[in-house]
C-alpha cells in the first residue's frame, strides 16, 4: 500500500546530502572566484578558495572509505579546517588585515598531529569534540573578525555577524553531549544520526555567508568609488561635491541643536606666481601643505575641503567669534610652514573670508558671504582674515559670471547667480 506523502516521513539519504554538498560548495567556490576576476577584491579569491577547498574536502569525506587505496587518516577533516581558516583569512583580508598562515594551518596540523596518536583515531567521541572546537574557533574567529569592522553600522550588518555565530554555536553542540552520554557508543550513535542534520546546517551556513559576503563586497566597491567621487585627488580632502553633501548635513545637525554654522573660504596668495616661479610640482607641494596646515589646525567635526585650484573651504559649527579665531590659526599656521617648501623659499600665504549663519542657514548663501569677505581680506592687502561684516554691502548675483569682471577691490562684489547646491556642485567653480 502507498503511504500517503503527507505522512511519509523526511528521510535525509547522507551519502545524496555529500554530494548535494560537494556541488552546491564547488559552485560557491567557482562564483566567489568569478566576482573577484570582476571585482578585483583580493578577499573574494580567499573566500571561493575556502569553499572549494571545503567542496574536496566533503568530497574527500565520503570516498574516505570508498577508494583504494586508502585516504590518508583525518586528511578528509584537516582539509575542512584549512577551508575554515582559509574563511576566517578571508574576512581578515577584506578587512585589510594580514593574512595569518600559520593559524590558518594550524587546526589541519593540530588534527595530523592528534590522529598520529592510535587512542585518539579510535576514539570517536574525542575526534567530534576536536573537530567541534577546531571548527568552531574558526568560525567565532570569523565572526570576530566581522564585528570589528562592522560595530558602527550592526544594525543593518546583523546577518554577517549572526550567521557564523550561529554556525559556530551548532557545531559546539555535540560537546556538552559527549561528556553527557555514556560511553563512545553514545556519541557515536549521537553523530551517525546527526551528521545529515550537521551537512545541512553546514550547507545553509556556505549559501548564507556566500550571499553575505557578496553583498559586503559589493558594497564595499560602492563605497570606494562614492568615496573617489567625493574626494580630491591632490590634497586627499573632500572636494566641492563631498564639501556640500557634508555641509548639509553638518547646517542640519545645527540647526536641530539652534546653534548657528560658520564658513571659510581660503584662497592662497599670489599662487600663479608661486606656480610661475617655482614650477607646478612645488605648486602641487604647497596645495598638499596647506590641506595638511588647515586639517591639523582645526576638529576632526569640522568640514575642510578643496573646492578647485587654489581655494579652499571650511563649515564649523559656531558663531563667527569661534570662526575668526579658526581662521587665523590656520593663516597664522600656514604662514609659518608655507615659508619653505620642499626646500625653496615660498613664503606662501593664505588670505580668509569668514561668514555665520543662523541655525539652518542656506549654504549658497554662507559660502556667498565668505567669499565676499575673502575679497575684502584680498582687497585689504591679502595674508588675513576678514569676516562678514554687520550691513555688509548686498551680494549682486550677476546675470554673466565674468571672474574678470569681478572688483577686487570695491566693496560690492559681483558673483554668478549660484542657484542650488546641484548648480555648486555641478560647476566648476563656485563663485570666483
Ligand atoms: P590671488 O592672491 O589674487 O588669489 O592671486 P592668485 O595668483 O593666487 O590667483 P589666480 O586666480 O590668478 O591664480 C590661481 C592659480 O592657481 C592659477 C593656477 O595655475 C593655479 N592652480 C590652480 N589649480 C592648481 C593645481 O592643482 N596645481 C597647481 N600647481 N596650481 C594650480
Ligand atoms: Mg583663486
Ligand atoms: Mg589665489
Amino acid at each position: 500500500m502507498l503511504v500517503p506523502a503527507a505522512t511519509a516521513p523526511i528521510s535525509l539519504d547522507v551519502t545524496t546530502l555529500f554530494v548535494v554538498a560537494t556541488c552546491v560548495t564547488g559552485l560557491l567556490g567557482l562564483l566567489l572566484l568569478f566576482a573577484w576576476v570582476k571585482n578585483r577584491v583580493p578577499a573574494l579569491a580567499w573566500w571561493g578558495a575556502a569553499y572549494l577547498i571545503g567542496g574536496v574536502s566533503v568530497a574527500a569525506w565520503s570516498l574516505e572509505d570508498l577508494v583504494s587505496p586508502p585516504l590518508p587518516t583525518g586528511i578528509a577533516n584537516a582539509l575542512l579546517f584549512i577551508a575554515c581558516g582559509t574563511m576566517w583569512n578571508a574576512a581578515r583580508v577584506f578587512h585589510g588585515r594580514p593574512v595569518l598562515v600559520s593559524a590558518l594551518i594550524g587546526g589541519a596540523a593540530t588534527w595530523l598531529f592528534a590522529c598520529t596518536f592510535t587512542d585518539f583515531a579510535q576514539w570517536p567521541a574525542a575526534r567530534i569534540v576536536l573537530s567541534s572546537v577546531i571548527v568552531a574557533s574558526y568560525t567565532f574567529a570569523t565572526a570576530a573578525e566581522l564585528w570589528r569592522e562592522r560595530r558602527k553600522t550592526l544594525r543593518r550588518r546583523w546577518p554577517a555577524l549572526f550567521v557564523p555565530m550561529l554556525h559556530g554555536a551548532v557545531f559546539l553542540f555535540p560537546i556538552p553531549l559527549a561528556s553527557l552520554l555514556p560511553g563512545d557508543r553514545g556519541i557515536v550513535t549521537l553523530s551517525s544520526g546527526w551528521v545529515a542534520l550537521f551537512v545541512l546546517e553546514t550547507m545553509l551556513y556556505a549559501v548564507g555567508t556566500a550571499f553575505i559576503v557578496l553583498v559586503l563586497a559589493t558594497e564595499r566597491t560602492v563605497r570606494i568609488h562614492k568615496d573617489a567621487a567625493m574626494t580630491d585627488e591632490l590634497t586627499g580632502l573632500l572636494n566641492r561635491r563631498g564639501v556640500l553633501q557634508a555641509a548639509q548635513g553638518l547646517i542640519t545637525q545645527q540647526a536641530q541643536k539652534g546653534e548657528s554654522i560658520s564658513a571659510l573660504m581660503f584662497d592662497l596668495d599670489h599662487f600663479k606666481s608661486i606656480n610661475d616661479a617655482f614650477g607646478h610640482t612645488i605648486g602641487d607641494k604647497a596645495l598638499h601643505l596647506f590641506a595638511v596646515t588647515a586639517s591639523v589646525s582645526m576638529r576632526t567635526t569640522d568640514i575642510v575641503g578643496r573646492f578647485g585650484g587654489e581655494e579652499f573651504v571650511a563649515l564649523l559649527p559656531g558663531t563667527i567669534a569661534d570662526a575668526r579665531i579658526v581662521a587665523e590659526r590656520v593663516r597664522n599656521a600656514f604662514q609659518a610652514a608655507g615659508a619653505t617648501v620642499a626646500g625653496c623659499d615660498l613664503n606662501a600665504t593664505v588670505s580668509v573670508g569668514a561668514a555665520s549663519g543662523q541655525p539652518g542657514t542656506d549654504i549658497v548663501a554662507l559660502l556667498a558671504a565668505a567669499d565676499a569677505a575673502l575679497y575684502r581680506a584680498k582687497a585689504n592687502g591679502r595674508n588675513r582674515v576678514e569676516a562678514k561684516q554687520e550691513g555688509e554691502m548686498p551680494i549682486v548675483f550677476a546675470t554673466t559670471p565674468p571672474r574678470a569682471a569681478v572688483n577686487r577691490t570695491s566693496r560690492e562684489v559681483l558673483v554668478p547667480p549660484p542657484k542650488s547646491v546641484e548648480t555648486l556642485m555641478a560647476g566648476p567653480s563656485l563663485l570666483h
